[in-house]
């Protein structure tokens, strides 16, 4: 365990009780990440050299992830908003799971299912391969959580661990069929 990590690149100060489980590179497009946390901060990605932001155990892992999809509603890049706009309804189920609250949790989870299905299809005008290749990062990304809050009657499989689908076992089949 190590101190009290700084705030994150996407705008999240932790408090000073808040589990860290490791460490996650949030530079365009590196993706790096690794347990455990790391003896201090700053820690420089290993792959990309640039600072990274601690992961954190919940319930402080659904907090970063709130202030993440914030930040991502404002990127320049339209794939990454387009995502974040998807993931903010799976963020409020959960919010809505952890207080208890069905009717913001069945609000939560139309709004998403509204939200879904232009995902999941070709957006007019994009190459199949962009759809694609965003259905692949949802699915890399997506942990265990996420799968469960989206489709509560279907025991995901995947790997063991947080993120059950990041082997490309699962995600790169949609070459092959589609998304
Ligand atoms: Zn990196």
């Amino acid at each position: 365990m190590g101190r009290r990590p700084p705030r994150t690149s996407y705008g999240y100060l932790a408090p000073s009780g808040a589990r860290v489980l490791g460490w996650e590179c949030n530079n365009d497009g590196c993706g790096t990440g690794d347990r455990p946390a790391p003896p201090s901060w700053p820690h420089p990605c290993r792959e990309c050299g640039r600072p990274t932001d601690a992961s954190f155990d919940e319930p402080w892992a659904h907090e970063a992830r709130g202030y993440k999809i914030q930040h991502h509603l404002h990127s320049t890049d339209r794939d990454v908003r387009e995502m974040a706009r998807l993931e903010r309804h799976v963020w409020a189920y959960k919010e809505a799971c952890f207080r208890d609250d069905a009717p913001a949790a069945d609000r939560a989870w139309r709004a998403y299912r509204r939200a879904r299905s232009p995902l999941w299809q070709e957006a007019e005008g994009d190459e199949p391969a962009v759809a694609l290749s965003r259905a692949q990062q949802w699915l890399r990304t997506a942990t265990r959580a996420d799968l469960t809050a989206l489709l509560p009657d279907v025991e995901p499989s995947g790997a063991p661990g947080g993120h059950p689908y990041t082997d490309p076992e699962y995600w790169a089949a949609f070459a092959y069929t589609g998304a």
